[in-house]
């Protein structure tokens, strides 16, 4: 297992974990000059981010930063009511990739839908087996134009208490099962994102860790589980704060032969959204050396 307590050099910062500083939202540019600041090598940012300055130029800056990006978030949310519906996710999909690839991205970061229009309150149906095949033959299309970009897709299992909204696939066994199934030859095309926020409770982790094996081990991320949590999207912890036990899940995620970066991601309105921009970065380096 990698020592992190020398440095910070496998540190990426998931953009969303700045995006606010006391409560104000922050422009991308701004974050990745304050990751150069604090030599952060690596971040992940968020779509809309990016399209609020504009694709160019962020590639244009991630590149004179020389940063790499640990992950694009996000494509997915998959599933519709229609046949347009089902389309148009397809081809906003495909345009995450694009965008991926502008941006050199080791992976698209899949959050594959639920149930479809539970996000804005009013889910069309009960049906989540119906959406659960909606999401693998999802991606299943998106794979075909994705492996021709070259642009590897990782699926994210969602802790349930996500399963209505934003992802109906759960767990890691999930998530692989439709890898074994759209790329039974574990071509490197397609594969998981293990985030500890939402993976950590799991009695099956470190076995489907090394089900994954590193073809599908694409990337890790991580923050802690707070208790009590108050908000079920945007109270996630420091790393070293709650209850996860990270080095030990990163030692079987390195096991498989997992090298890449710790992407730290938390969405925390009440409490890391209110600090400075430095302070939480400072505060991810120390915590990535010393909890992570
Ligand atoms: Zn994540």
């Amino acid at each position: 297992m990698r020592d992190f307590s020398q440095d910070h050099r496998w540190l990426s910062i998931n953009t969303a974990t700045v995006r606010k500083s006391r409560g104000q939202e922050v422009p991308l540019p701004d974050i990745l000059d304050a990751c150069a600041r604090h030599g952060i090598g690596a971040i992940s940012p968020w779509r809309d981010q990016v399209a609020a300055t504009g694709l160019k130029t962020i590639s244009a800056q991630v590149k004179s930063h020389g940063l790499k990006l640990s992950g694009y978030c996000r494509g997915g949310m998959f599933p519709a009511s229609d046949a347009a519906g089902l389309k148009a996710a397809l081809d906003d999909n495909r345009r995450a990739v694009d965008e991926a690839c502008e941006l050199n991205a080791a992976c698209l970061v899949l959050v594959v839908g639920g149930l479809p229009g539970a996000l804005a309150g009013k889910a069309a149906h009960k049906d989540i087996a119906l959406a659960r095949q909606q999401v693998s033959d999802g991606i299943g299309e998106l794979l075909e134009f994705a492996r021709n970009s070259g642009m590897p897709l990782a699926i994210e299992p969602l802790h349930p208490m996500y399963a209505a909204d934003r992802a109906c696939i759960n767990t890691l066994e999930q998530a692989l099962d439709v890898c074994d199934a759209l790329d039974p030859g574990q071509s490197g095309a397609l594969g998981v994102a293990v985030d500890m926020y939402h993976v950590w409770w799991d009695p099956k982790l470190q076995a489907q860790i090394e089900r994954a094996g590193r073809n599908r081990l694409l990337a890790f991320h991580v923050c802690d589980w707070l208790t009590p949590t108050t908000d079920l999207l945007n109270d996630r912890g420091m790393m070293g704060d709650g209850v996860i036990d990270i080095p030990r899940a990163r030692a079987w995620v390195e096991a498989q032969g997992f090298a890449g970066f710790s992407e730290v991601e938390i969405f925390s309105t009440g409490h890391w959204w209110q600090r400075e921009t430095d302070e939480i970065l400072k505060t991810c380096i120390e915590r990535h050396r010393s909890a992570v």
